[in-house]
């Protein structure tokens, strides 16, 4: 029986992991942390539960697929909601737009609200499911070699992407109100990108909302990590928390195990990496071992953006909040030029804005709320001192545009609270550079030019998780331990 060590229980880590233990290997997954999940871990503060990070979650069908292939059923392990309201949208003119899961009505919304743009949406759908279809092929398989471009379905595929195009000047021909090419393009900051410089490619992350829904998972999006966690241990998989790796043992150029911070030696047949990319490649191997990879060579690649994050516990209901909720900065393209432009920090931040207990009553005691607020900042790039003063200032800002615009009062209700700032990422959190959506996705940074799923350098190692293809978000993130999975199965079975 081969035995497979992951570094990680994020959930690219657990998603290989739960794939290979139940078909026949033997797999470790060693986690720094005390629990599983990664940025995709719970944050319990007093009798309040939140999602570190990700609280969108579309194409649910990915990982029904993937649990199904082991035989499990995914809704036997959580509580699916398929949100009908799927958010609110504050922008900067006073006009606020919901969007709907159901497209006749959304249709109808837009006919009323930008009258002309519906016709702009049908066509988006349409030619959205074209792309969709198209780019599947290329999310689904490795991209490892340049032969992988000259399979036909990749060269069929290649001229519907438009990737030389910006996301920005794609939404035009579709949308003719600003607010619109707004609605349809935010989606890049999944990615830390700004739909300037995001590829129109990536039209396709609205669509997957508008096509496939968001869900919401009882407890939180955390429960998938915690299912697949389960699920690993269910088969011949046995998790180490609490359990640093501090380096990837190499002989002759293949990875032979890990030792782990306590010294301990762990041999391998395979080590699946799902360490934050840019962090495993400073710290997990001896000096010298890496040529493409090096310190320098990473420095020069391109970085998401960061986010500060306020978690509150707040001792009222808020009924009248949707669970998802966008305030879109005054002056949008500053605030993007500031981020990813200049580095500097943004005078007037757009700001996510998650009232979960709207549907999800055990998140928060009987009458309490959970607000998640984040606000895209510039990565660590910026050099920012992230001090009180700095947090202090922002704190202030972002929770009073957020009672401005929409309209309540939270503040002194507010009993529990946490923040984690763009340092915190990277010091706490393992996260290079705080750049929390990882490497970006521009077209020198994706498919083959992204880091392989089958790791270029070392034989036996394989990478999973947002730094590796097919990219960031929770969707592709599980396809990535799916590929590295059925390539560790492909490289001794044939
Ligand atoms: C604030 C925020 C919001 C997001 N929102 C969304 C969203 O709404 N929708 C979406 O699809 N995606 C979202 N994402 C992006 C993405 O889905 C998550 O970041 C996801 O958790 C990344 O998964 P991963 O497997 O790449 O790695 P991670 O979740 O980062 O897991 C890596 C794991 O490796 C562990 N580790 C690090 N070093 C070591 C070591 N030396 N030894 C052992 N273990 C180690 C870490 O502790 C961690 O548990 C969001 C991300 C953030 C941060």
């Amino acid at each position: 029986m081969k035995k497979v060590v992951v570094i990680g229980a994020g959930p690219g880590g657990l998603s290989a992991a739960m794939l290979l233990a139940h078909r026949g290997y033997e797999v470790h997954v060693y986690e720094k942390a005390a629990c599983v999940g990664g940025r995709n871990r719970c944050l319990q503060l007093e009798d309040y539960r939140f999602d570190l990070g990700p609280t969108f979650w579309s194409m649910i069908h990915l990982a029904e697929e993937q649990f199904a292939s082991i035989g499990k059923n995914l809704h036997e392990y959580m509580a699916v909601t398929d949100l009908s309201h799927m958010y609110d949208l504050y922008f900067a003119d006073g006009e606020k737009l919901t969007v709907t899961r159901d497209q006749a009505e959304m249709s109808q919304r837009l006919a009323t609200q930008f009258p002309g743009n519906e016709h702009g949406y049908q066509q988006f759908l349409i030619e959205n499911r074209e792309r969709m279809r198209a780019l599947t092929p290329i999310l689904r398989q490795p991209m490892q070699k340049w032969r992988d471009y000259i399979q036909p379905e990749v060269i069929r595929a290649l001229p519907k992407l438009q990737l030389t195009k910006s996301l920005a000047n794609e939404l035009t021909r579709w949308f003719s109100a600003p607010n619109l090419q707004l609605a349809f393009g935010f989606q890049a900051k999944y990615l830390g990108m700004s739909p300037q410089e995001c590829p129109a490619a990536f039209s396709i992350l609205a669509f997957m909302e508008h096509e496939y829904g968001i869900m919401h998972v009882r407890g939180g999006l955390n429960q998938l990590s915690h299912s697949m966690a389960k699920i690993v241990q269910e088969g011949n998989g046995y998790l180490h928390l609490q359990q640093p790796v501090q380096q990837i043992l190499v002989e002759q150029n293949r990875a032979t195990g890990i030792r782990l911070a306590n010294d301990e030696v762990v041999d391998a047949d395979y080590v699946i990496i799902n360490e934050d990319f840019a962090q495993a490649m400073t710290e997990q191997f001896a000096e010298g071992v890496l040529k493409k990879y090096t310190p320098e060579k990473l420095a020069k690649r391109k970085y998401s953006c960061s986010t500060l994050m306020f978690y509150l516990g707040i001792k009222q209901k808020y009924p009248d909040i949707a669970h998802h909720n966008i305030i879109f900065s005054d002056d949008y393209e500053q605030s993007l030029q500031e981020i990813f432009g200049e580095y500097t920090l943004p005078t007037s931040p757009s700001i996510y804005l998650q009232n979960a207990s709207v549907t999800d009553h055990t998140l928060a005691p009987n009458g309490h709320s959970t607000f998640y607020i984040l606000a895209p900042m510039p990565n660590n790039v910026s050099g920012a001192d992230w001090n009180e003063t700095q947090v202090e200032h922002y704190r202030q800002w972002i929770f009073s545009r957020i009672e401005t615009k929409l309209g309540v009062k939270f503040q002194e209700h507010i009993q529990v609270q946490a923040v984690i700032t763009p340092n915190d990422w990277q010091k706490n959190y393992d996260v290079y550079k705080g750049a929390v959506f990882n490497l970006s996705h521009q077209l020198t940074q994706m498919m083959t030019f992204r880091p392989h799923n089958q790791f270029e350098e070392i034989e036996g190692v394989y990478l999973v998780g947002g730094g590796t293809h097919p990219g960031s978000g929770l969707p592709t993130i599980l396809e990535s331990g799916r590929i590295s999975a059925e390539l560790i199965q492909k490289s001794h079975e044939g």
